[in-house]
């Protein structure tokens, strides 16, 4: 049978004489096997080349280390490495796992989605990334251990993960919390440890020591005092405005002397302020011929500077409710989101058993339900020249609240012995949170009738912490306002 299909070796088996088209044959053999001899020689060079840059630039112990704990390729490359120069180009991935533990490392980062492949462990995306320090930790260094128990995934919840927190230096701070009313140490409205170096350059605190000159406040003992009030009231103050303007914050007093300052006087002082804060910052609502009527109102409660009905010092704020005049000022009011109204006072029980501090604020309901009982029972509210107005609606109650959250909890969280036993923070009716649109409380720093309280209010390191407590619930209020 002529075997013309055979292949040429098939017909010259001895490798004898070729015929020319055996020959054509051979060379073209020889062709193929010269080129893919120097594809595979360009492969090894690259191979190589690639290997060498690597290990010049240190990166490949990195990428190394990733690769021969989580995957059998990877584990092959270690197993290969063991063979060669082992710990040069590769390491193993028996010492791998002597670093790691066997477990892939992950620093604690953000991370975009979480792995789902339980072959596949997860590798950091961060971690290989530009960012990515390959001197921390150095693989090279036998020194520098890696602990598996500084890497933890478990609890991670990709769903509360959002990578605009990690763009915002407050990071650390925590979310809006829930609120409990109760104020109690410990709710989560107190500033975390290591949140000291905080500025309060963009806000404004007024300050309002409670009572002075003729008004003493409360007194101890009660038939004989011996400490008044409006003593502690001013030395807090004043402490507490030393250390927010340390803070860089702008800080105005209401009294800054054992003089008596009617109420409605440092409520007029207090709308001055605003209307000056207001001007300078163009956040006017109104013009400001309208805003310079206000101010020539205003003053004449400053003049006058008496709290009754009779005297006029009420001025614009006399009445239930709340008049044009100073329906303008509390719209104004409501705008200067980065200005606060604190007053300062002490507590005091006649019974004795009550100690520690109270905050108190205003809602809407908490000023009603007192006018609505006033109404019946106050003589004041009685007279003819007194106004009754419409139910005023319209107070930031919550943002009240919230400062006095911040408050109690930090008051209390630096100093534990003021935990109360009365009621932590309360909403209630007092003109000089009533009588104004700006976020504000009433500070009843403690009790001046408790014997604890009374000694801790006469230490100086007590009244540091104060003022120190009161900077940081301004600057928790803010961070939980986020403004
Ligand atoms: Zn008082």
């Amino acid at each position: 049978m002529k075997k013309e299909n055979a292949s040429p070796k098939e017909m010259n088996p001895a490798g004898g004489s070729a015929s020319n088209v055996e020959k054509k044959e051979n060379s073209r053999l020889l062709r193929r096997l010269m080129l893919v001899g120097a594809a595979a020689a360009l492969v090894f060079i690259s191979i190589g080349g690639t290997i060498f840059y690597l290990s010049k630039t240190g990166k490949l112990q990195k990428v190394k280390s990733h690769l021969s704990s989580s995957s059998s390729s990877s584990r092959e490359l270690g197993e290969r490495s063991s063979s060669g120069k082992k710990g040069e180009f590769y390491i193993s991935s028996k010492d791998e796992d002597s670093k790691s533990g066997g477990k892939i490392a992950v620093k604690k980062q953000p991370v975009s989605e979480k792995n789902t492949d339980d072959d596949e462990p997860f590798i950091n995306p961060y971690a290989l990334g530009e960012d990515f320090d390959v001197d921390d930790p150095d693989f090279t260094d036998p020194e520098d251990e890696i602990d598996p128990d500084d890497y933890d995934l478990k609890d991670f919840d990709p769903d509360d993960f959002d990578p605009e927190d990690f763009n915002d230096p407050d990071t650390e701070m925590p979310e809006k919390m829930p609120k409990d009313k109760g104020g109690k140490k410990g709710t989560g409205y107190s500033l975390p440890d290591g949140q000291g170096n905080y500025d309060l350059t963009e806000y404004t605190i007024i300050l309002d020591p409670g009572h002075g000159g003729r008004d003493t406040g409360c007194v101890f003992p009660f038939n004989a005092p011996e400490y008044n009030e409006c003593d502690f009231t001013l030395r807090i103050a004043k402490r507490i405005k030393s250390q927010l303007e340390a803070r860089g914050a702008t800080v105005h007093m209401t009294r800054t002397d054992n003089s008596w300052v009617s109420l409605y006087n440092r409520l007029a002082q207090t709308h001055l302020i605003c209307l000056d804060i207001a001007e300078k910052e163009g956040k006017l609502p109104f013009s400001k011929a309208r805003a310079n009527e206000l101010r020539t109102l205003l003053q004449t409660s400053i003049d006058i500077n008496e709290d009754t009905v009779a005297s006029g010092g009420m001025g614009i704020m006399v009445g239930s409710g709340v008049g044009d005049d100073l329906n303008d000022l509390f719209e104004m009011e409501y705008k200067l989101d980065k200005v606060l109204f604190l007053s300062v006072h002490l507590n005091s029980s006649e019974s004795r058993t009550l100690h520690g501090n109270s905050i108190f604020y205003v809602t809407d309901e908490s000023v009603i339900e007192s006018e609505r009982r006033q109404r019946r029972e106050n003589s004041e509210f009685q007279r003819s020249d007194f106004p009754i107005r419409d139910e005023y609606y319209g107070r930031h109650g919550e943002d009240n609240e919230l400062l006095a959250c911040c408050l109690y909890d930090n008051i209390v969280g630096n100093i534990p012995e003021f935990e109360t036993n009365a009621t932590p923070v309360n909403a209630d009716n007092y003109a000089v949170l009533r009588e104004h649109g700006l976020t504000g409380c009433l500070i009843e720093t403690a009790f001046l009738s408790d014997d604890n309280d009374r000694a801790m209010l006469q230490r100086d390191d007590t009244i540091d912490s104060i003022a120190v407590s009161v900077s940081d619930s301004v600057k928790m209020y803010f961070i939980q306002k986020g403004i």
